[in-house]
């Protein structure tokens, strides 16, 4: 094997603005009133990257983390303490009950079948996730009284909200059902909201809130603009300029073609990387505030642009990526969500 040298620096990097991670948490921690705000780290934190994520949200003053699969323990565990980590999938199998009690990360029960899995494995402290709504993942308010699941020893009893981003009944629906629950399990703490449904009231908050999309700048309601910053800019070199002549196309397909020459360069980004076709028709990247129009399709590892405005730029420099979140969702037809976890492990992640 050759020495290796060092790796040089991506072509395209994550900038992430750890003053405003920490900003948000603490935004929603406030508006979480009485309640602590915890942090849903999942999916990398959300496209984020724990690595860098944990540590700031720690500082900032967060402590209990929440992933949904067990492969996602070992990075969060690198900076919190298992007592502060629970799995929100459970423990689906003997193999996952007996690796949470080894590590002491807590799994979040989901059904009777989980519950007995765990009991099996020799039990100790859990979360339990009531179904209150959603019907997605957790046990049924009628199924609480199961002796399986009173023999839980329950540190957090949670519920999840369907439609906490929108105004519809079915969120107090939920508040109400959580609340009868929360009668006839033992409990040391109860969790109900997410980002949105912090964003409901201090009715919705209980113990511990839940908040994930927001923490990483997304608006999860419109009482969250001007509260919440964003935090994430992703960046990507360009790798070529070039002239075009009038009647050359671009890119796959050959959607664009030049009617007059054109200025174009290419950026290394694509679909490899989130920034899915969606983002290319009507599109654009950024030079210093300057709009640079997408041009032709959006391809696995590059877009082309038209550069006429910035005669300036040049093979090597950075471009931005926009990024707020609300309106390129709007613009993309993606979720926040998506546009968030779908960005590609190829980013470079620091601040
Ligand atoms: C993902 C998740 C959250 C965080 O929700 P956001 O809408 O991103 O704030 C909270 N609770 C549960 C159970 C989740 O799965």
């Amino acid at each position: 094997m050759p020495n290796m040298a060092d790796l040089p620096p991506a072509t395209l990097h994550l900038r992430i603005d750890p003053e405003a991670l920490a900003a948000n948490w603490q935004a929603l921690n406030r508006l979480s009133g009485t309640a602590s705000a915890g942090a849903a780290v999942k999916a990398d934190a959300y496209g984020v990257g724990v690595s860098q994520a944990v540590p700031t949200l720690l500082a900032a003053g967060a402590r209990d983390f929440f992933v949904a699969h067990w492969s996602e323990v070992p990075a969060v565990l690198r900076h919190a303490s298992p007592l502060q980590l629970s799995v929100l999938h459970g423990v689906t199998s003997a193999a996952e009950a007996a690796y949470s009690r080894a590590i002491g990360v807590r799994p979040v029960i989901n059904s009777l079948h989980q519950a007995q899995v765990w009991h099996a494995a020799g039990g100790g402290p859990c979360d339990l996730m009531v179904d209150t709504g959603i019907n997605r993942l957790g046990v049924t308010p009628d199924a609480v009284g199961d002796p399986a699941i009173a023999a839980l020893d329950v540190q957090v009893l949670l519920s999840h909200l369907a439609s906490a981003d929108e105004d519809v009944a079915l969120n107090a629906r939920q508040l109400a059902r959580f609340r009868d629950v929360a009668q006839n399990v033992a409990h040391k703490a109860l969790s109900l909201a997410n980002s949105a449904g912090i964003a409901l009231g201090s009715d919705y908050a209980f113990d511990l809130t839940r908040p994930g999309l927001s923490l990483y700048g997304g608006i999860a309601r419109p009482e969250l603009a001007g509260v919440i910053r964003q935090v994430v800019v992703p960046h990507a070199a360009v790798i070529q300029r070039r002239r075009l002549t009038a009647g050359e196309s671009v890119g796959y397909n050959a959607t664009f073609t030049a009617r007059c020459p054109l200025e174009v360069a290419t950026v290394s980004i694509g679909y490899a990387d989130g920034f899915l076709r969606c983002r290319g028709p009507g599109g654009v990247l950024l030079h210093k505030g300057i709009a640079l129009p997408i041009i032709g399709r959006v391809s696995m590892d590059m877009t082309v642009v038209d550069c006429s405005a910035t005669p300036d730029l040049r093979e090597g420099d950075l471009v931005e990526i926009p990024f707020n979140l609300p309106e390129v969702a709007q613009s993309s037809g993606l979720s926040q969500y998506e546009l968030l976890t779908t960005l590609g492990k190829r980013f470079s992640r620091a601040t």
